[in-house]
């Protein structure tokens, strides 16, 4: 356990992961890698690749190994640090699996069934029809259906003090709470009890009003250059209401306000009441933000193309070693405790 200089006490430990999705947007490193850069000053943080889990809605393999690298390529060059940071990959530290294979057997179905990501999996394959949406329970996999317990075990295997989530991975990390009630009491305590970071999320929505996703084309990248990020936020959904630049404005009802609460926060509150007051134009508005937000990706841009595939995989090689350290010192205490150590 790596200790606070400062308080000559242990540090928390954190743990996060991401699935392997290639190259990342602005979304992504906004919502969840600036956190992770926060936090790793003074955590002793393992951040992961969830390999495995990318396979619980896609079993395709073809893919996998770019995209895990490109996407620890821009996790490094934005600034997570492997010798602050414990950053390894899931497929590497197989201890995940035989843990998360004894907590299948201390968790049921029914609970499983609750999970409001099965729900919204199963409505949104339904397209909302609850008729259809019990005919296709059947067709949910095994990994999907288990996948909470298989996170269960990514976090209570290093035994993870914090968890930095949103709102909607809040259920998540009850269930693992009760799991890891449910094994400390039948077999002994072994497990520490997360608790939930809850991270301040910053709405980001693509270029078209959508979700921000690579699949829906409405994608702004850090490496976009300031003349690509002026015409993709020019193409960007206002106020609808707002007819012409005089016209009051409801900050609120816009995604671009959005981007200046990220990208330029002290100057907000003034391009806020601007807008309300129809003293500002959307296109002046949405001017100001291309050098904010071009600047800001800067040394990313720099420090990329310099890292390599090689370095990438040394620093999950030697992530996945240590964390595997961990991992399999908290597995010896599991059968210690369940009595499966005797031969
Ligand atoms: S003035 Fe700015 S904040 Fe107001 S609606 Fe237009 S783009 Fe959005």
């Amino acid at each position: 356990m790596k200790m606070d200089e400062k308080m000559d006490e242990p540090k928390k430990r954190v743990l996060s992961g991401m699935r392997p999705t290639g190259r990342l947007h602005i979304g992504h490193i906004e919502s969840v890698l600036r956190n992770w850069i926060n936090l790793q000053k003074d955590h002793d943080c393992f951040y992961f690749v969830a390999d495995w889990h990318a396979l619980t809605t896609d079993p395709s393999t073809k893919d996998i190994e770019y995209n895990s690298i490109e996407m620890v390529k821009d996790w490094l060059a934005f600034g997570v640090d492997p010798k602050q940071s414990t950053v390894f990959l899931q497929s590497q530290v197989p201890e995940h699996t035989e843990l998360s294979l004894i907590f299948s057997m201390l968790t049921n179905i029914g609970r499983l069934e609750r999970v409001p990501s099965f729900k919204a999996q199963l409505s949104y394959l339904a397209n909302g029809n609850e008729a259809k949406a019990d005919e296709l329970r059947g067709t949910i996999s095994q990994g999907f259906l288990g996948y909470p317990v298989l996170q269960a075990a990514d976090i209570l295997i290093y035994k993870t003090d914090v968890v930095p989530v949103g709102e909607d991975q809040v259920p998540h990390i009850e269930l693992t709470r009760e799991i890891a009630r449910s094994f400390n009491t039948q077999y002994g305590g072994v497990f520490v009890l997360p608790e939930v970071k809850l991270s301040y999320i910053p709405k980001i929505l693509g270029t078209d009003g959508q979700k921000m996703s690579k699949s829906y084309g409405n994608t702004i990248s850090p490496e976009d250059s300031r003349e690509d990020i002026a015409g993709k936020v020019r193409k960007m959904v206002t106020d609808t209401n707002r007819k012409s630049k005089t016209d009051p404005g409801d900050p609120n009802a816009c995604s671009v306000y959005d981007l200046h609460l990220i990208y330029q926060e002290d100057e907000s509150i003034e391009i806020g009441r601007k807008c309300r007051n129809g003293e500002v134009g959307c296109f002046d508005c949405k001017s100001m933000l291309t050098g904010p937000m071009t600047d800001i990706y800067a040394a990313f841009r720099e420090r990329r193309p310099h890292i390599l595939d090689e370095d990438v995989k040394r620093v999950l090689r030697e992530g996945s070693e240590r964390a595997r350290e961990v991992a399999s010192a908290t597995l010896q205490e599991v059968r210690h405790m369940m009595m499966l150590d005797y031969l």
